[in-house]
């Protein structure tokens, strides 16, 4: 993993996700690696071009004291949109939790969105926020193939014990079932293991991106060859998604379960 240190000036910045006013990526690069990752953009932007995504972090270094907690009083808040905030070298170098600590106070809406048990480290600081809302992001229940797809982030069992202590401590908390892969993300599942600790979930569709279809028409062939033709058919015909978004909105008003759905073409999305 190549580590580097970047000054930025604002740690904190405009968001142009719909439903979210501002968005707090703590590092540059994501040490979890997805092999779908939306974010790998973030390489063109960063000045790490020939670098491959999920083998560099930038430690972001930023002046905690222009964070001003009331300027973001009724916005919402994301942490975070291109990059994991609970990542292994989070332990080390604390921007999140820095960063939180700063915005105790605020009258903010916050959001938060990982794939790693460590989040429960900050369970202390969520409790002093009045509006605060904790999700984990998950794709299937297997736990080999989750180590294939999302190879540095805690295993689907580990954010499942991480939102169970979340939930335990009085914390608002959602299940993000996305990215959403056809005929393998058994989200009936995924909604049985967390009903007791959320009632809040929503779902994103896997985007097919020219940068991302190699890798996961690969990792299709060599651990789901029964379904790479009809991955291919997705492909080119939406209609598969049209259909599940009425099998999942039928199976969750039945629940009594509040939910959204968020199957579109574009790039990365929260509701
Ligand atoms: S955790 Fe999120 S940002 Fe990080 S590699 Fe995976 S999808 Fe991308």
């Amino acid at each position: 993993m190549k580590i580097n240190f970047r000054e930025t000036k604002s740690i904190i910045t405009k968001s142009n996700i719909p439903q979210i006013d501002f968005v707090i990526n703590p590092y540059t690069g994501c040490q979890h690696g997805c092999i779908y990752c939306y974010a790998e953009f973030m390489i063109r932007f960063t000045n790490h071009k020939g670098d491959k995504w999920g083998e560099f972090l930038d430690i972001k270094q930023f002046e905690l004291e222009k964070i001003k907690p009331q300027k973001y009083n009724g916005k919402r808040i994301l942490l975070s949109s291109v990059t994991d905030p609970y990542l292994p070298l989070e332990k080390k170098y604390q921007n999140t939790r820095k960063i939180l600590e700063r915005l105790v106070g605020t009258n903010a809406e916050i959001t938060i969105l990982t794939k790693s048990k460590l989040v429960v480290r900050d369970i202390d600081l969520f409790k002093k926020f009045k509006n605060i809302e904790v999700g984990i992001s998950i794709s299937t229940l297997n736990e080999q193939f989750a180590r294939i797809l999302e190879r540095g982030a805690s295993k689907p069992s580990d954010r499942f014990a991480a939102i169970k202590e979340i939930y335990e401590n009085g914390i608002q908390t959602y299940i993000f079932i996305s990215p959403f892969f056809p005929e393998i993300t058994d989200y009936k599942g995924i909604i049985g293991e967390t009903l007791d600790y959320t009632d809040n979930f929503s779902f994103e569709n896997l985007n097919f991106r020219p940068h991302n279809i190699p890798r996961i028409m690969n990792v299709i062939r060599e651990n789901y060859p029964e379904f790479l033709s009809k991955y291919k058919e997705i492909q080119r015909d939406r209609s598969y998604w049209d259909f599940l978004e009425e099998d999942i909105k039928s199976y969750c008003e039945n629940m009594k379960l509040n939910y959204k759905i968020e199957f579109h073409h574009g790039g990365f999305s929260k509701s």
